[in-house]
């Protein structure tokens, strides 16, 4: 048997803002409680509903460069005119767990940690349309619209980067899509690799 190596997996997962990613993830976490959530730093200011700690740390732009600049950041992007970023301290916590985890990032986060060889399983989740994407957006009216409008052109440039990941979901139909994500997170649990590692 090899060594007694910390067995989690990091699903890193992408998508386009009004793809579904929330709804799906929401759905995964409350079937699998053994599935860890990283939170993350940004700078947006919290949506109603949202609680420090945990959807985000919701931080000032000050206080989230002083962090760049003490290097408390895996990655970070502006995304949508916010910044957001993985906190190695998240990171950590989450490996020492021991646990599957997963890392809600844009797909700059997600190339940036590709480019460091971070070990990682990483997911894209496809709206079935720009237009869909448009429509739900509008129906969430979380955010304003000129808001909604640049996450809609961004939709399209994120859209391109889908081949970069291991794996993409469509998410045409909400269960279909949840029960597709947990069948990725159920496959890499039987790896042989983990087998071997468990202590
Ligand atoms: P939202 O404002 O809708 O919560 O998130 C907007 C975008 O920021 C999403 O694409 C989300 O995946 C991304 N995001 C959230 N946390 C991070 C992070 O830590 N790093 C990066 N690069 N993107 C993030």
């Amino acid at each position: 048997m090899m060594c007694a190596a910390k067995t989690g997996e990091v699903f890193v997962v992408s998508s386009p803002s009004g793809a579904g990613k929330s709804v799906i993830l929401n759905r995964v976490r409350a079937a699998d409680p053994a599935l860890l959530f990283s939170v993350s730093a940004t700078t947006r200011r919290p949506r109603a509903g949202e609680r420090d700690g945990r959807e985000y740390y919701f931080v000032s732009a000050e206080e989230f460069r002083r962090r760049v600049d003490a290097g408390e950041f895996l990655e970070w992007a502006e995304v949508h005119g916010n910044l957001y970023g993985t906190l190695r301290s998240e990171m950590e916590r989450l490996a020492a767990s021991g646990q599957d985890a997963v890392v809600e990032i844009d797909v700059q986060g997600a190339a940036s940690l590709r480019a460091q060889g971070f070990r990682m399983v990483s997911v894209f989740i496809m709206p079935p349309s720009v237009e869909e994407l448009e429509r739900r957006l509008l129906a969430r009216g979380t955010e304003a619209p000129e808001v909604i409008a640049l996450r809609v052109t961004n939709a399209r440039g994120e859209m391109a980067h889908y081949a970069e990941y291991d794996f993409v979901i469509v998410n045409d139909d909400l269960d279909t899509a949840v029960a597709d994500f947990q069948a990725i997170v159920r496959a890499q649990r039987c790896r042989a690799e983990r087998f071997e590692k468990r202590p």
